[in-house]
């Protein structure tokens, strides 16, 4: 059983109750609680990736993976088509800031002219289009999209839009569906570990995971939209492996829980 060390203080499994209690509570009242898995950044076949395969193979639940376009190498290709249990999606185009230094970083920006970003995007769109498990889905790098973008989106054939926190609206635009992201288990500056990358700890994750739950239960997030959990296996440690191989278990151990496919949170058939 994962334990979980905060501030100093032991915490045994107390989160992980509160996990199963809050699936409890989605028994009782007769409902499904839904999850899927978003894991960002693939680019080229890396010791990193095959473990995070490796992962998902263990676990036997769906994966989506983002792919940034410019990065994606033949050998990425090659090693998803020998995958099984993969959607992949569109993370951007190069995943490159175009921020200025005092901005948060954003890739699909509202500082260059319109075309150029969407321009990219099709770009990204036909290459991501020969792999075998593509599906129409984009993933903005750093989770931002500047608003102004969004009624392009379905005409470049988009169907999907995954960003971070509880969505808005289902449907943003006609023909796309949104359906984001709600826990980050990485400490990207280190402010809660000390240590830039490293895995936020239990407790926090799940704190995460279970308040999009409850706000769902209760009515206060939208109730259809299944809760993601976000990776990224460039930075993924052992603790952060634990982490996931935890929650899954917990996840699939219960009854009203279970993990979607990404064309049935995007309903893409
Ligand atoms: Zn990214």
């Amino acid at each position: 059983m994962a334990l979980a060390m905060t501030e100093g203080a032991f915490v045994p499994e107390s989160a992980w109750n509160a996990l199963t209690h809050e699936l409890d509570l989605w028994q009782e009242a007769g409902r499904d609680a839904t999850f899927w898995w978003r894991d960002d950044d693939a680019g080229d076949h890396t010791d990193a990736l095959d473990a995070l395969l490796d992962l998902r193979d263990a676990l036997d639940i769906p994966l989506a993976l983002a792919v940034v376009p410019a990065a994606a190498t033949p050998e990425l290709r090659t090693r998803l088509e020998r995958a099984s249990g993969i959607s992949v999606l569109q993370h951007g185009y190069s995943h490159k800031n175009f921020a200025g230094p005092e901005d948060r970083k954003i890739e699909l920006d509202g500082s260059r002219p319109a075309a150029y970003v969407i321009g990219d995007l099709a770009t990204g769109a036909q290459a991501l289009s020969g792999f075998a498990a593509h599906l129409p889905v984009l993933v903005p790098p750093w989770n931002r999209i500047a608003p102004h973008l969004l009624p392009y989106l379905p005409e470049l054939g988009f169907r999907g839009l995954s960003t971070l926190g509880q969505r808005m609206k289902a449907r943003p635009l006609a023909g796309l569906v949104a359906n984001n992201v709600h826990v980050d288990p990485v400490d990207w500056r280190g402010r809660r570990t000390g240590r830039p990358g490293a895995f936020v700890g239990a407790d926090a994750a799940l704190a995460d995971i279970i308040a999009h739950l409850a706000a769902r239960r209760a009515g206060q997030a939208d109730p259809d939209e299944a809760t993601g959990l976000m990776t990224h296996h460039p930075v993924m440690e052992t603790e952060s492996q634990a982490f996931v191989r935890d929650l899954v278990a917990a996840v699939r151990d219960h009854p009203a829980a279970r993990w979607l496919d990404a064309s049935e949170v995007f309903d893409i058939s």
